[in-house]
């Protein structure tokens, strides 16, 4: 099938452009200038001509920090699926999910790969990859990573936090960054200092401050900002590259410019949740609200918004992602008597896109970097460029037709997400999706949802293309 999107505004890291992209089968065929004598012979030839006029058709989304059905405590497993996570992506503009094979302690790392694979196959509408997160760091678990990159798993992630359940060592993060230059590999992490963050959480409930707040007042910034430090000096010492993940704060922000202006390989995402909700506007609503905006690291002073949006504009912070991990409130609600039993997440995911364009509305990013931090960067990172990211001839045929014009309301009415609650609850957004292509096949046409189940396909991932 060939299909030609005409009269839009094809935008990529360098800026907005007239043209018409012809498709073909799966792939990008052509850029065109409008009015050319290519484009309208294409026009003439194509067997589906879909109108763009007004719009921008931008590359995709990629979001590289999902977590579908995870298993996080005894009755609370994140509740969108394969199926429904991958559609409501799709809605919002994503078009590549990156999510998690997880290990944990006690278990091998090749049974946690293959368990993610079955239960993600023929599930998804969009093509979706995994990273592999160790749980369990000793020499089997590290003898598995050269395998596992040559099968397209190419970034592990670690974590400083949770003691006794994902838990590394500085010890063991060293031996895990030290495998990692050997094979190429990119080390992700979850930086925050569980082994403090424990003591206050336990002193916190032990004086009876159980409240849904405090569990943003016992994971305290400088926490954060501690543990980046620490991870830049053991990936110095280990040669390794290294990703922070979900970076919440100014403290951290700090600690990772400080890094790459001395040189370091070091590179972190952010999530819209960081930069949109606060500790004091939604963590300390009393209750059920409260609750409802528990995630890792937690939400922090408004205060600190302005900082991450400059650092989105100078690529200290270089990808948006989610972290989506969303709970219904009767699992949620497994906390509602200590801040320590509420499952930690929230569910993002088919908002990223409309929240960072919001960014492009209020003049914090440019359209440009809009694409580029949602789209470009995270196929560069992670491997996938220029199969994805990009529109270009050879490319994957993954599009969105964004309207830049319609206004809308975020919430549960007209979420797709599988959630009966939002932290994006009557948010008002500019800007929305209209069309979704896939490898060239519709998965939204015109605000209706034509994908299926099985459509996506596991991405095996090179090494990502900002390693040197
Ligand atoms: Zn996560």
């Amino acid at each position: 099938m060939t299909i030609l999107v005409t009269g839009g505004r094809v935008v990529s890291p360098s800026g907005a452009t007239p043209a018409d992209v012809l498709i073909d089968g799966e792939r990008v065929a052509a850029v065109l200038d409008p009015g050319s004598e290519l484009a309208e012979s294409a026009q003439r030839g194509a067997e589906r001509v879909v109108d763009a006029s007004g719009c921008y058709v931008v590359p995709g989304g990629i979001d590289v920090h999902v977590h579908l059905q995870l298993p996080m405590l005894p009755g609370a497993v994140s509740s969108d699926t394969f199926e429904t996570g991958s559609a409501a992506a799709a809605w919002g503009g994503t078009t590549t999910i990156i999510d998690f094979a997880g290990q944990i302690l006690g278990s091998r790392v090749r049974d946690a790969v293959d368990e993610r694979m079955a239960e993600a196959a023929g599930q998804c509408a969009i093509d979706y990859a995994f990273h592999l997160s160790m749980g369990d760091v000793d020499e089997d678990s590290l003898k598995e990573m050269p395998t596992l990159v040559a099968e397209g798993i190419t970034s592990f992630k670690y974590f400083m936090a949770y003691p006794g359940a994902y838990y590394s060592d500085d010890a063991q993060l060293l031996r895990a960054m030290q495998q990692a230059a050997g094979t190429g590999a990119l080390v992700m992490m979850h930086a925050e200092n569980g082994i403090a963050i424990d003591v206050l959480r336990d002193q916190a409930a032990g004086r009876g401050d159980v409240e849904p707040v405090w569990h943003g007042r016992t994971r305290p910034a400088v926490l954060e900002g501690e543990a980046v430090q620490r991870a830049v000096a053991l990936a110095a010492v280990g040669q390794a590259p290294l990703y922070i993940v979900h970076l919440s704060s100014a403290e951290a922000l700090e600690q990772v410019a400080a890094a790459r202006h001395g040189g370091g390989n070091v590179f972190a995402e952010t999530c819209p949740q960081y930069l949109y909700l606060s500790i004091e506007e939604h963590l300390a609503q009393p209750g059920l609200d409260g609750i409802r905006h528990i995630c890792s690291p937690p939400l922090r002073p408004a205060a600190g918004h302005d900082t991450l949006w400059n650092g989105l504009r100078t690529d200290d912070l270089a990808i948006v992602s989610t972290d989506h991990c969303p709970f219904c409130d009767n699992e949620k609600l497994l906390g509602v008597d200590d801040f320590r039993g509420v499952p930690n997440g929230l569910g993002t995911l088919e908002h990223r896109m409309d929240l960072i364009h919001q960014g492009v509305v209020a003049g914090e990013l440019s359209l440009a970097r809009w694409v580029e931090t949602c789209s470009t960067t995270p196929a560069r990172m992670f491997g996938l460029y220029p199969q994805k990211g990009v529109i270009t001839p050879g490319s994957d045929a993954d599009l969105v037709i964004y309207d830049p014009d319609v206004s809308h309301t975020l919430g549960v009415a007209t979420h797709h997400m599988n959630i009966d609650n939002s932290v994006w609850e009557g948010m008002e957004v500019t800007g929305q999706v209209r069309s979704v292509l896939s490898r060239g096949s519709f998965v939204i046409d015109d605000r209706t949802y034509v994908g299926r189940p099985g459509h996506g396909r596991f991405l095996r991932r090179g090494l990502s293309d900002y390693l040197f």
